[in-house]
């Protein structure tokens, strides 16, 4: 670990070569594979990962079927996993049972050992009542269900919304065109009826202002993917929130070669509320060696991004970029300590 003058005052900085032996966490993983070479990999690279359910609507990964595959890899990998349970948008128009049926099916999951749970960007996007209406997360049906993860001490993963450029045209995409030609049902500009951006951020916001106590982590950037500064104003204004960067690492290598000091900045003053995530996934049927080799060398570059100020490049970034080269006390609250804070079952692992 060399020691370096840094403005004038000595900084510490771990190398490349510290990877493997700094206790990592990667908050946001998607492992439906018992035998998962992902968890195998990260107990060789020092990470534990906090495998997350989501309420995807197709039948071979219903959220039932997802939490026995989280149960089965946390019984595989008890050292180096967690899991996130979630709950299904269906039956809501029958809201008494539906949420008699949700409170019971979180009561049972925490029983089987989640640590918390995500919410999706299904609400808002996705799920509408039998009337038609969308309904979003600050809809006071949900009110029941947040009073009791707050009671209950229970940490929520938000993704809601998508990111900005999903209200956009394919063309003037920068850099989700290949998810969402995919995944045309969730491109919003294809569905000028669905909600806006401003007014899925605006429940989100209205869901956070509702429950200072609730322990919230914005998925992906928080959808603020496009904005250091928007970002900045959403710390700020909720200090008890963190953001983690799953799938979004591609906007912070552009921040960091349009403006490096911004963006370094950005992580030294939010050090406390930044939390590391990938979004890997490893479906029953992945080719376990590929799946290794993948999330070893995703964890390793974002690393090397991180703790050195190496010269780099990525698919989708025009130009070089310069890692960040952050303090060591930074990369340990980024790469850790604040994923421990958010998700205190973590400290046993
Ligand atoms: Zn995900």
């Amino acid at each position: 670990m060399p020691l370096a003058l840094f403005w004038g005052c000595a900084e510490e900085y771990y190398s490349l070569d510290d990877y493997s032996i700094v206790k990592k966490t990667d908050i946001h993983v998607h492992i439906n594979q018992p035998n998962s070479a992902i968890a195998q990999q990260a107990l060789e690279d020092n990470f534990r990962l906090i495998n997350v359910n989501v309420d995807i609507y197709f039948p071979d990964y219903s959220i039932e079927v997802q939490r026995e595959a989280a149960v089965a890899v946390k019984e595989n990998f008890p050292e180096n996993t967690a899991w996130l349970t979630a709950f299904s948008m269906a039956g809501w128009d029958n809201y008494d049972t539906w949420l008699e049926n949700t409170l019971a099916y979180l009561d049972e999951s925490f029983e089987q050992g989640a640590i918390g749970i995500k919410i999706w960007k299904n609400i808002g996007m996705e799920f509408q009542d039998e009337q038609g209406e969308f309904i979003m997360i600050d809809h006071p049906g949900f009110d029941p269900i947040f009073e009791y993860l707050i009671e209950n001490n229970k940490p929520v993963l938000g993704h809601l919304g998508e990111p900005r450029e999903a209200w956009l045209p394919l063309e003037e995409m920068k850099m989700h065109q290949g998810y969402f030609s995919r995944n045309p049902q969730y491109h919003m500009y294809l569905h000028p009826e669905y909600p806006s951006y401003e007014s899925i951020m605006e429940s989100r916001d209205n869901r956070l202002d509702k429950h200072p106590d609730l322990v919230f982590v914005g998925a992906h950037l928080g959808s603020m993917e496009w904005s250091l500064d928007v970002m900045s104003e959403h710390l700020d204004r909720y200090p008890n929130v963190a953001i983690e960067m799953a799938a979004r690492m591609r906007h912070i290598y552009f921040e960091a070669k349009q403006d490096w000091e911004k963006t370094r900045d950005f992580f030294i003053t939010y050090q406390d509320q930044l939390i590391y995530s990938t979004d890997l996934t490893e479906n029953p049927g992945a080719d376990p060696e590929q799946a290794a080799a993948r999330a070893h060398s995703v964890w390793l570059q974002d690393w090397e991004f991180f703790v050195t100020n190496n010269t780099m490049e990525e698919s989708g970034i025009d130009g070089e970029f310069s890692g960040l080269q952050l303090p060591v006390k930074v990369v340990n609250k980024l790469f850790s300590e604040n994923a421990e804070k958010w998700f205190p079952p973590l400290n046993e692992l």
